[in-house]
């Protein structure tokens, strides 16, 4: 099995890069990585994988992405945290060429095994108005009432998903993630999201002195987020089991934006003026994973607290910005 192609799609950007380098450690020998970006914006590049340049939208990349591959993960999207999704609806929607076109490359080719990367954006928002959100199950997403753009886009892909599946015996799985955080990723640019982003807005704080911190709502919104390690192992595992309903991938450990600030302030060791931008993008009120149907057909759920994988996600963001500095 370690020797049969797989291929990464967006392995250039923060999960694809950690799955990579996952499968490396494992000892997959066969490994293809292939993203649009020129290689110098890759979060990650490995040696002994065939990294490839390629514009996954157009069908004629997907089919040359996938030729000879066993299994595909598709983490290509264009993408981004509440700021880029809540003001690039569009852009955001046009992702759905990636994974149609993967799906019929992926249908020529006779892959074994494909995996699409959907999200808790899925969910209706009707659903999420109150912060102490009632944890969203996985038959949350029907009557829908996705988030506008981006989630709209991943719950049409999914049924694309399915329904190549159901009429030409394609093995699908869809894991919906919950907010994915950790090293080796955006911290800042606007595509970030708020573990990320708080960590910069902190450790910018402490380097300059200037101690005060800006938080995007009231900062009483609940999420609930997962860390890289978590998320590259429920993708496999679901990848390769049976399960072929879309599957809640997510932390069940739910906080406030406030909260959240909290932690990374005690990591950095420092006490900041807070200032709520009431303006910004905030999203849903709550959001937060329930994992009885994870739990019950794998046996597994996401293990490393936030406040663990904080410490090393801020420990990679605070070298970056020092370096830079
Ligand atoms: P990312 O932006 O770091 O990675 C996505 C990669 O896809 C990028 O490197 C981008 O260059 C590439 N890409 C975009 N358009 C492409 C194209 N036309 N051809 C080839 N490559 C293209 O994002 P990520 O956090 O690694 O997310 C991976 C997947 O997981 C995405 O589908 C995303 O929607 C989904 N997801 C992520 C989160 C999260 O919290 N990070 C949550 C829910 C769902």
């Amino acid at each position: 099995m370690k020797n049969e192609k797989v291929v990464v799609c967006g392995g250039g950007g923060f999960i694809g890069g950690h799955l990579v380098a996952d499968l490396l450690r494992q000892g997959y020998t066969n490994v293809r990585s292939v993203d649009h970006k020129s290689f110098d914006h890759w979060y990650q590049t490995h040696p002994g994988v065939e990294n490839i340049v390629l514009d996954l939208s157009l069908i004629d990349a997907c089919e040359k992405a996938l030729e000879g591959a066993s299994v595909v993960y598709n983490l290509a999207a264009d993408m981004g945290g509440m700021g880029f999704i809540e003001n690039n609806k569009a852009l955001c929607m046009l992702t759905v060429l990636i994974n149609t076109h993967l799906l019929m490359a992926a249908k020529k080719h006779g892959i074994k095994r494909y995996f699409y990367a959907s999200s808790a954006c899925v969910y209706n928002g009707d659903k999420q108005r109150d912060p102490n959100v009632t944890a969203l199950k996985e038959e949350d997403a029907y009557p829908a009432m996705a988030e506008d753009g981006y989630g709209w886009e991943k719950l049409f892909s999914e049924r694309m998903c399915r329904h190549f599946r159901e009429d030409f015996g394609l093995t699908t799985r869809v894991a919906r993630y919950h907010n994915v955080y950790g090293p080796i990723g955006t911290y800042e640019g606007g595509r970030e999201k708020a573990p990320a982003a708080v960590c910069r807005k902190v450790i910018s704080a402490k380097l300059s002195g200037k101690h005060e911190i800006e938080i995007w709502g009231a900062g009483t919104q609940t999420r609930s987020f997962m860390y890289i390690d978590d998320c590259v192992k429920g993708s496999q595992m679901l990848t390769h089991s049976d399960v072929i309903e879309p599957l809640n991938v997510g932390s069940s450990e739910l906080v406030s934006i406030n909260q959240l600030v909290d932690i990374v302030e005690d990591i950095a060791g420092i006490k900041l003026k807070r200032n709520y931008n009431l303006n910004a993008p905030k999203g849903v009120n709550g959001r937060n994973s329930d994992n009885t149907l994870i739990k019950s057909l794998m046996g597994w759920e996401p293990q490393i607290k936030l406040r663990d994988g904080m410490e090393r996600t801020y420990r990679w963001i605070y070298d970056q910005m020092a370096n830079k500095k």
